[in-house]
C-alpha cells in the first residue's frame, strides 16, 4: 500500500494532466535586451514561464553579431547580459544555453564543435545561477545538428533542440525538433502552424522564436504573442511550458 501510494503521488506530480493532450513550447533565441524582458512581461502578465535561450558570449565585444543577421534581420539592437539573464531566472523563467558563440557546427570539424559545446557549457556553469548541464536543454544555432553532434551534447545535457517537425510526439523525447519562420515577421506562420496543432490528436508542438516587433530574425509581434498566450491559456486540453520544463518533468516521471 505505501508502495502504491508512493507511486501514484510521484505520478501525480511528474505527468502531464491526462486533460492536457498538447502542449506548446514557444521557444525564444538570441537574448535581444529588450525584447526578452518585455516577453518574460508578456508571460508574467499570463502566469506563465517564459522559454529563453541565450548565447554564452553574445553581451561581449567579441561576438560577431553578424552571425544573427542572416536575410536582412534587425540585429542593430543590444543583447542582454548574465546580470539580465540570472534577473530573469530569478523571476521564474527558464534560461538555457543557445551555443558559445552562434557558430553552425555542423560547417566545422566534429572535434572543433564539440570544443564549442563544452565552451558554452563551461560558460554557462560559471555565469548562470544555478544552471546544472544535467538539467538542461542545448538549443544548436540555426537550429543545424547531425547525429554526432546531437549524441555529443545528450551526452551531457538533458535535452537538445534542433531541427525537426513542430509537433513532437508524446511522451516527449530529448531531441526536441522544431520549426522556425523568417526573416519577416512570423505571426501569420505560427498562427497557421497552431491552428493545424489544435485540430490534430495532440503531441508536443515547439517553435523556435527569436525578437519581438522588429528585433532579430522572423521576429514576433507583441500584440500577436499577447494575444496567442491569452488564447492558449484557456484552452482546457492544452499546456503552455517551455521546452526544459517539459523534459525535466519527463526525466522526473523515469526516476
Ligand atoms: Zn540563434
Amino acid at each position: 500500500m505505501i508502495r502504491r501510494r508512493f507511486v501514484q503521488s510521484a505520478l501525480s506530480l511528474a505527468a502531464p494532466p491526462p486533460s492536457k493532450t498538447h502542449i506548446v513550447s514557444l521557444s525564444f533565441d538570441d537574448g535581444f535586451k529588450k525584447s526578452f524582458y518585455k516577453i518574460a512581461e508578456i508571460h508574467e502578465s499570463l502566469g506563465l514561464r517564459a522559454c529563453l535561450n541565450v548565447i554564452a558570449i553574445g553581451h561581449t565585444a567579441q561576438f560577431d553579431i553578424g552571425r544573427l543577421s542572416s536575410g536582412g534581420a534587425n540585429t542593430n539592437v543590444p543583447l542582454g547580459g548574465f546580470d539580465d539573464w540570472n534577473k530573469l531566472k530569478r523571476r521564474g523563467h527558464e534560461v538555457m544555453a543557445h551555443t558559445y558563440d552562434h557558430a553552425r557546427l555542423i560547417e566545422l570539424p566534429l572535434a572543433q564543435a564539440k570544443e564549442l559545446i563544452d565552451k558554452c557549457t563551461a560558460y554557462f556553469e560559471r555565469n548562470l545561477e544555478g544552471f546544472k548541464t544535467g538539467e538542461s536543454i542545448y538549443s544548436f544555432a540555426y537550429n543545424a545538428s547531425n547525429a554526432e553532434l546531437d549524441e555529443y551534447a545528450l551526452s551531457k545535457y538533458l535535452g537538445i533542440r534542433t531541427r525537426g517537425g513542430a509537433v513532437n510526439p508524446l511522451p516527449p523525447r530529448r531531441r526536441a525538433g522544431c520549426v522556425s519562420f523568417g526573416p519577416g515577421n512570423c505571426d501569420a506562420f505560427v498562427a497557421a502552424e497552431i491552428d493545424k496543432f489544435l485540430a490534430s490528436a495532440g503531441g508536443w508542438f515547439v517553435f523556435n522564436a527569436h525578437g519581438l516587433d522588429e528585433e532579430g530574425w522572423g521576429p514576433m509581434s507583441s500584440a500577436f504573442l499577447t494575444s496567442l498566450l491569452t488564447r492558449l491559456s484557456k484552452l482546457p486540453h492544452v499546456e503552455l511550458l517551455p521546452v526544459g520544463a517539459v523534459l525535466q518533468r519527463e526525466a522526473k516521471l523515469k526516476l
